[in-house]
């Protein structure tokens, strides 16, 4: 058996258009036009890269996209200032402090100024304790899109036994609870979980949100499980020359090549959960920009 591959770019690209035609729509009906700020600290090249995707789609989307890009030796109050600046413009809806930020920053101190009704990453603490409620929100990107790409994929995800590996509240904790929203039977597991390849595999859908390349082997996978790799790890390059000059390639947290041989579908890296999550962005700026004008969600 091979598993069906899950072409997140495909389900990402779907989704944009989507947020394009609800975009066009609140501007024809509402005059409202959907606003995100990305906020760079540093040079990081990685960083960087994400950050310019996010401006570019953004824009493609019809959206009102700004990018401000501060000095890596920027003092927590100057961002926290522009934060609260950002929180006070009508024209944004979506405010986005990339991640992570140089240490002598407090990611903490970000998220305490940052207005939860333009937290479009779900980061801040009210947003957590809303999903973890139950109540609307808004709710962390990766973890959102990995829930689209499996009940795109399964359908009703209601029963099923979910294994989540990794428990940070950026990824493992909120899918955990969109996975238990979903009426799933949920275990996080972490790194000081008791037999983990045991444990994984108990999964009728496989979460690796680990950060450790290719750790998952086809042996802690139950054949025909779902398996959602979000890990984004850099390893060597396959020709040893290439690799010895030093060219990286992009792998996940699961031993893909083996790990399709017994899932039922799997998310590939690259192109798999990475796509979905800057569509997810776009789409809680559609869902804050509705929220804080007061006007129906055309995506609903
Ligand atoms: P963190 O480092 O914050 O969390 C990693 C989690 O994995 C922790 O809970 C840790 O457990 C657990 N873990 C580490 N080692 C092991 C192990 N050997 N066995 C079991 N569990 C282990 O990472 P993130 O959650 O932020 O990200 C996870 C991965 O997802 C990274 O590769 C990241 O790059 C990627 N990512 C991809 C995104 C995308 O858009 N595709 C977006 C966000 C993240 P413990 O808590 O016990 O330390």
């Amino acid at each position: 058996m091979s598993a069906q591959i899950i072409d997140g770019k495909a389900v990402a690209a779907g989704l944009r258009a989507e947020i394009a035609v609800a975009v066009a729509e609140l501007k024809a009906r509402h005059n409202i036009v959907p606003g995100l700020a990305v906020v760079l600290i540093g040079e990081d090249p990685a960083s960087a890269l994400y950050v310019r995707n996010k401006g570019e789609q953004t824009q493609a989307a019809g959206m009102h996209s700004v990018t401000h890009k501060l000095p890596a030796e920027s003092s927590e109050a100057e961002v926290l200032k522009l934060v609260a600046e950002l929180n006070a413009d009508p024209s944004i809806h979506g405010v986005l402090v990339q991640f992570p930020v140089p240490d002598h920053i407090s990611q903490a101190a970000i998220l305490d100024v940052l207005s939860p009704d333009k937290d479009v990453d779900g980061l801040t603490v009210i947003n957590a304790g809303r999903l973890a409620s139950g109540l609307p929100g808004l709710v962390a990107c990766t973890p959102f899109g990995c829930l689209l790409l499996l009940q795109r994929s399964l359908g009703d995800l209601r029963g099923r036994r979910a294994v989540v590996v990794g428990r940070s509240n950026l990824m493992g904790k909120p899918m955990a609870q969109l996975l238990l929203q979903a009426d799933c039977t949920v275990t996080i597991a972490h790194s000081r979980t008791i037999d983990l390849p045991g444990v994984c595999r108990e999964a009728d859908i496989l979460v690796a949100a680990v950060g450790r390349a290719e750790m998952v082997k086809k042996d802690w996978i139950k054949p025909g499980a779902a398996v959602i790799d979000v890990g984004i790890n850099r390893v060597p390059s396959r020709d040893a020359e290439l690799a010895a000059a030093g060219k990286t390639r992009v792998v996940g947290d699961v031993a893909f090549d083996e790990a399709k041989a017994v899932a039922g579908w799997i998310t590939p890296v690259p192109g798999g959960v990475g796509p979905m999550t800057i569509a997810c962005l776009l789409r809680n700026t559609v869902v804050a920009a509705c929220r804080i004008h007061g006007v129906p969600n055309p995506l609903d």
